[in-house]
């Protein structure tokens, strides 16, 4: 593709420059958009917009049916960090809206879902992968098959989250218009995505956990900004928020980046203990409609 047919989809500008190359080879199958996938620096090719700094891919852009058919039995055997996540998540939403009803998009396994029902909220997600989705059915949990805006999900809803979804969606001010409308007059809007103008981005580069193969725009908190203040949201609060891992999954990662030789096993407890860890390269977002501010 050559970049002067490109169109920025934040910005709308078609001011774009090659800064990574596709490695992505021809066998891309489901696997390679696993929530659990560690193939750092592994994506697509990827142009930078010089108006607005977004990082758009520019082959995979159709990637819609490898979340369908996704299984990631790994993510579910992280649920109860992810838990302690949405939990954390939610007792910041409460700041906003301690109740009534509210949609998640890209669902997952419903646990957000889960949390903000334990919580009093009335709760829906919608999520694409069947597997996932199924997931949450065994566990009772309201998830619906298929992607926003989906029939069964009108609205108007108080609350509407978007986690760690917008970097995997094509054309991203559609979904966000589209998520406008189902909000109440009175609701909030909760993204979150990471940030590519973060420390950890910058020092690790294309080694940055979040350079995958699944992302396929790259934000930072100027860009995240202005795609939401064009899709009719004012920003109440920006934040960076706290992840929650295992000392495994944590010492996985780190020794990851060593050599072989200075790679050394981790004890068994490891997997025990659950800690927050605020690495600062990731960005959340409370908004509401604009017009209701004024
Ligand atoms: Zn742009």
């Amino acid at each position: 593709m050559t970049t002067e047919s490109l169109t920025c989809w934040v910005c709308g500008k078609s001011q774009f420059k090659q800064v990574k190359k596709s490695d992505v080879g021809t066998s891309l199958n489901s696997q390679n958009f696993a929530i659990t996938n560690f193939s750092y620096g592994i994506t697509g090719e990827l142009h930078k917009c010089g108006h607005c700094g977004f990082i758009q891919c520019t082959d995979l852009n159709d990637v819609l049916g490898f979340y369908v058919d996704l299984e990631d039995p790994e993510y579910e055997n992280t649920r109860k960090e992810r838990k302690l996540q949405e939990t954390a998540l939610l007792k910041y939403i409460g700041k906003y809206k301690p109740s009534g009803a509210i949609l998640d998009i890209g669902a997952g396994s419903g646990i957000l879902v889960e949390s903000a029902m334990e919580k009093g909220y009335r709760a829906t997600g919608i999520e694409p992968s069947r597997w996932l989705r199924q997931t949450a059915l065994k566990r009772n949990l309201p998830v619906l098959e298929g992607t926003f805006p989906h029939p069964e999900t009108p609205g108007p809803y108080d609350i509407i989250t978007l986690v760690d979804v917008i970097e995997h969606v094509p054309h991203p001010l559609h979904l966000l218009r589209e998520i406008h409308q189902a909000l109440d007059d009175q609701g909030i809007f909760v993204i979150t995505t990471p940030d590519v103008r973060s420390l950890a981005a910058r020092i690790l580069r294309y080694k940055w956990w979040h350079f995958r193969v699944a992302h396929i725009g790259y934000f930072n908190r100027k860009n995240l900004r202005l795609l939401l203040e064009k899709a009719g949201f004012e920003v109440v609060s920006m934040t960076r928020p706290s992840w929650y891992f295992t000392l495994r999954y944590l010492g996985v990662r780190i020794l990851s980046f060593l050599p072989l030789f200075l790679r050394f096993p981790l004890p068994r407890f490891f997997e025990t203990i659950i800690i927050p860890v605020n690495l600062r390269d990731s960005i959340q977002v409370v908004c509401r409609k604009k017009d209701q501010l004024c």
